[in-house]
């Protein structure tokens, strides 16, 4: 943990690994906090099925660290049952099955590859949060004070201010 951030990025689904992991590449020092224990945001939490669609059929449609994450997926993939088939082609369209606990590797890997450091188990004070991060760590009932010079609001429908 350091004093003071140049990012803090609040929510550990896919929007906000991706900011974290682009701030903290870009040379900023980033913190990422989730509420959880891991990341992934709906997709580990909720476990929402699969992603996509990353073509239309004939071109890709998502690059960027979304791309990354899937290709990772893809690399390790015979190690799970979920990947042992070709994307499901809807409409012409490719979804690639999730399996929730190998994303939470895949993304552990990328935001500690990063060099990100991370809070789990932790929310931001709504109202405090866009302009000065205070935060509190929902385990220990303490509060801990981070100044950060940007936030990042990636906890989906949460609303933050
Ligand atoms: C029922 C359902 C089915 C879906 N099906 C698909 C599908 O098949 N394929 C597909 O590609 N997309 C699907 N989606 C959409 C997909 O889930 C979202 O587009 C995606 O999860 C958005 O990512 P996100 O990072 O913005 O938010 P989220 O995934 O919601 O992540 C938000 C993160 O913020 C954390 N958080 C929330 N509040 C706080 C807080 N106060 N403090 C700290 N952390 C907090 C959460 O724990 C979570 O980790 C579906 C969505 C739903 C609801």
């Amino acid at each position: 943990m350091k004093e003071k951030y140049d990012v803090i990025v609040a929510g550990g689904g896919p929007a906000g690994v991706a900011a974290a992991v682009a701030a903290s590449r870009s040379g900023c020092n980033t913190l990422l906090i989730e509420q959880e224990a891991y990341f992934g945001g709906m997709a580990t939490l909720a476990s929402v099925p699969a992603f996509g669609p990353f073509t239309n059929g004939e071109q890709d449609l998502i690059g960027g660290i979304g791309r990354e994450i899937l290709e990772e997926l893809k690399k390790d993939g015979y190690k799970s049952p979920f990947y042992d088939r070709k994307p499901d082609r809807i409409e012409g369209i490719d979804w690639y099955p999730i399996d929730p606990e190998h994303l939470k590797r895949v993304m552990d890997d990328l935001v500690t590859d990063s060099g990100c450091d991370v809070l789990f188990h932790t929310i931001p004070i709504p109202s405090i949060f866009m302009r000065q991060c205070l935060m509190r760590a929902q385990k220990m009932r303490n509060y801990i004070k981070i100044p950060s010079t940007g936030t990042v609001n990636a906890m989906g429908f949460h609303i933050a201010v």
